[in-house]
């Protein structure tokens, strides 16, 4: 069977199956490449440098007898391992990274120029702060701004990414109630069913109980639900807005008003907040704490899982309690209140060593600053624009999970549409990595079936986002026609096919070991 691909070429679907695999393990130009332990030897090394004076050390008896075990390689095959390993990964570069909820944004290379500028990337946090002055400067810009664009009086940089975001509020919610006394009889968190795990794990993390918020047929939180749970025993709500169905939370002035009204605190998960900056502030929502991806909103890159920024901005009640260091400008400049002492006498201690990290508030700064206010509110707009294109694009083949009225950043669908073709979410995710796109978010979140859930952000441009739905289409056309083999089986192409990833998370094989005899390092 011959069908026609989206950039029009003919293909065989299975083709890749009937011819021999290669006899090095490579793929055309793409290499096959061992692990840094294989092809490394201890007794090489990147750089030249002159013999030791002296014979000895100063460690005696503790100085080491065998060879460290790293492996060694010389520059050109250091980069080279690298780069083999980044041709079988996808990346921002490549292609769009569909993933709903993570917002996997272009990143802006004037970003990466100004976190590379000396004065900000050749600094150490234990240096006396008169030196730092205008790296303190910038963290107290990037500070106005947040709190500006969320209408919020206090942040908190600090924190590393959204889930440890989630820990500040959450802690500095117990130190607030603990300052009420009332902590003792707070102790449940009311998270709603459609949440990021985070926000169940962290109040857990902090010691509550969570206490589930039912959610609505159109998949909002169920008020009523809300109502009846809140009481004098609970300490906090998370609230994510816009909602993981990528839905505005329509109620969320009640929500806060009621949570309030309890005695409890709103803390809303801002992950999403890419979907309304500019043109919302959740301080006008009632909200009490709320963390900020600086790598999802700002733009700045997710790396391998880090190095992720997750600021928390706290409201009146809470900014007493936001964690040190704090900046405090006090006339002759800045200066960095380290403990719980003077104007952060009751700070909750410390999230993590020194002030967070420099380089992602350099980038997220240089990403608010190119945009100015306006181009941040076009952010916004844009990103909900290019989702409901795409939901608008594939609705007649996929079934929307929510199909009334628009959605915001992220199109959500279920595998209603898939019912009778004995293919799922998961075969249909990995067709598409066959076809050079990175799935989509699936199975999150949980309350809908199958769930497919796709966020462009406003960095797509329409071409892109056609040269993807074309793909998504001709795939659901495929899957409907009822060409299973094509689904069951894939991956064909990626540099590995069908894993067993229950096992992997089950039974993870974390450790290297050499094999007997070899002459590998370690
Ligand atoms: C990404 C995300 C988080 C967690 O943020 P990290 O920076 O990955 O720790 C929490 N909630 C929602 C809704 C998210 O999308």
């Amino acid at each position: 069977m011959s069908t026609m691909n989206t950039v029009g070429r003919p293909t065989t679907p299975n083709a890749v199956e009937t011819k021999p695999a290669t006899l090095t393990g490579a793929r055309g130009l793409l290499q096959d490449e061992a692990l840094i332990f294989e092809v490394g030897r201890w007794d090489v090394t990147g750089v030249d440098l002159p013999a030791p004076a002296g014979d000895g050390s100063d460690l005696g008896d503790l100085v080491r007898r065998d060879p460290i075990g790293l492996p060694g390689l010389s520059e050109p095959e250091a980069m080279r391992h690298y780069v083999r390993l980044s041709q079988k990964n996808h990346a921002i570069d490549l292609a769009i990274y569909p993933l709903g909820s993570c917002t996997m944004k272009h990143n802006p290379r004037l970003n990466e120029k100004m976190a590379r500028l000396p004065g900000f990337s050749d600094i150490h946090p234990l240096q006396p702060q008169s030196t730092v002055q205008g790296a303190l400067a910038l963290m107290d810009s990037l500070a106005h701004w947040l709190t500006t664009l969320t209408g919020m009086p206090a942040v908190a940089l600090s924190p590393k990414a959204g889930a440890h975001g989630e820990l500040c509020g959450l802690m500095a919610i117990r130190a607030a109630h603990e300052a009420k006394g009332e902590h003792e009889q707070r102790r449940k968190v009311l998270v709603p069913t459609s949440a990021h795990g985070t926000n169940p794990a962290t109040a857990a993390f902090v010691g509550y109980s969570v206490v589930e918020v039912a959610q609505t047929d159109d998949g909002r939180v169920d008020v009523a639900d809300l109502a009846a749970k809140l009481g004098p025993d609970v300490a906090a709500i998370m609230v994510t807005n816009p909602n993981t169905c990528g839905l505005f939370e329509r109620d969320i002035l009640e929500i806060s008003r009621l949570t309030h009204e309890a005695g409890a605190y709103f803390y809303c998960d801002g992950a999403n907040f890419n979907a309304i900056v500019g043109r919302v502030r959740p301080g006008d929502l009632g909200v009490d704490a709320m963390h900020i991806n600086l790598h999802k909103t700002f733009s700045t890159p997710h790396g391998g899982g880090g190095p992720g920024a997750g600021p928390v901005v706290l409201s009146e009640a809470l900014a007493p309690f936001a964690p040190a260091p704090w900046i405090v400008a006090d006339g002759e400049g800045f200066k960095l209140v380290e403990r719980e002492e003077d104007e952060a006498a009751q700070a909750l201690g410390r999230l993590c060593a020194f002030q967070g990290q420099m380089g992602m508030y350099v980038r997220a700064l240089s990403y608010m600053m190119s945009h100015g206010s306006d181009g941040l509110r076009q952010v916004a707009e844009d990103a909900v624009l290019n989702a409901n294109y795409i939901k608008a694009r594939l609705q007649d083949l996929m079934s929307p999970a929510f199909p009334d009225g628009p959605c915001m950043h992220e199109a959500l669908f279920d595998d209603e549409w898939l019912k009778g073709t004995d293919i799922t979410t998961l075969d249909f995710a990995k067709a598409m990595i066959d076809e050079g796109f990175h799935p989509m978010t699936m199975y999150f979140p949980l309350v809908v079936h199958g769930a497919m859930l796709i966020e462009p952000t406003e960095t797509e441009s329409k071409a892109e986002l056609d040269r993807f739905i074309d793909a998504m289409r001709a795939l659901a056309t495929a899957a409907k026609a009822g060409d299973a083999d094509r689904f069951k089986g894939a991956p064909f192409h990626a540099p590995l096919r069908r894993l067993d990833e229950t096992r992997a998370a089950r039974q993870p094989v974390l450790r290297w070991t050499a094999p007997e005899g070899s002459n590998a390092a370690a």
